[in-house]
């Protein structure tokens, strides 16, 4: 398939419209409608009419959008169709619980292996992934080619992490610490910072407090 040059928030919204649609699709329903979308995705059907017009046209006038043929291109796109293994550096409390999820129950995605510099964890199996010692890391990256890692090493070590992995060729990283990591341009990095996140949330809640309270 042609690559497709796509808005970045048009990106964003493209695994919650997969998800949809393969709930749709268990439920054995072959066809939606774009308020219907809207709805259950929570974006206005208008921006959804707009993202999906990016890939030519796939909606028909009253009659909605085809869930199964939806579902093969947004599939292709979102490349569920072949499994794609990350690795995940740093296996302390978040590390473990992340080796615990299963990425791969929605999204064909697989923690293949683990890195830290540990020896009481380096040599094991964790969660039926095996935790290698950071020296083994531009090996194992390169045999099971690797190119997307999760960052969960703790903040002092996030940089000197980031070189090592850029050095043994990750192309993105899941960056879990609340550092902002200096990478090569050709490098994606996604950050994830969950206590910042939190705090937004408290930061909203506490001033929809205050605006209640005005009146
Ligand atoms: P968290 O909940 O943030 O994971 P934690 O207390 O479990 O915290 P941290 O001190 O944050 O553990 O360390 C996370 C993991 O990262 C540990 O298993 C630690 O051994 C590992 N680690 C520390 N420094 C490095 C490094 N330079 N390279 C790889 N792994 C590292």
């Amino acid at each position: 398939m042609d690559k497709i040059k796509i808005p970045k928030a048009t990106a964003k919204r493209l695994p919650l419209y997969y998800r949809y649609l393969l709930i749709l699709s268990e439920e054995g329903k072959s066809k939606v409608s774009s308020t219907e979308l809207s709805e259950a995705v929570q974006v206005d059907s208008a921006s959804i009419r707009r993202d999906f017009s990016y890939f030519g046209a796939l909606g028909k006038r009253g009659y909605g959008y085809d869930v199964k043929n939806l579902l093969m291109f947004f599939k292709k796109i979102l490349n569920q169709d072949t499994l794609t293994n990350v690795a995940l550096v740093g296996v302390g409390n978040l590390g473990r619980a992340l080796l615990n999820y299963n990425f791969k129950r929605s999204n064909n995605i697989r923690i293949s292996c683990a890195f830290d510099i540990n020896k009481e964890i380096t040599g094991r199996i964790l969660s039926g992934v095996p935790v290698y010692d950071m020296d083994d890391l531009k090996k194992q990256l390169s045999d099971q080619q690797i190119s997307i890692a999760i960052l969960t090493v703790p903040s002092s070590a996030a940089q000197h992490t980031t070189d090592e992995m850029v050095e043994a060729g990750i192309k993105g990283i899941m960056n879990f610490t609340p550092i902002r990591l200096s990478a090569p341009a050709s490098v994606r990095v996604q950050n994830v910072d969950l206590a910042t996140e939190l705090q937004t949330l408290i930061y909203f809640l506490n001033s929809d407090k205050a605006k209640d309270n005005e009146f």
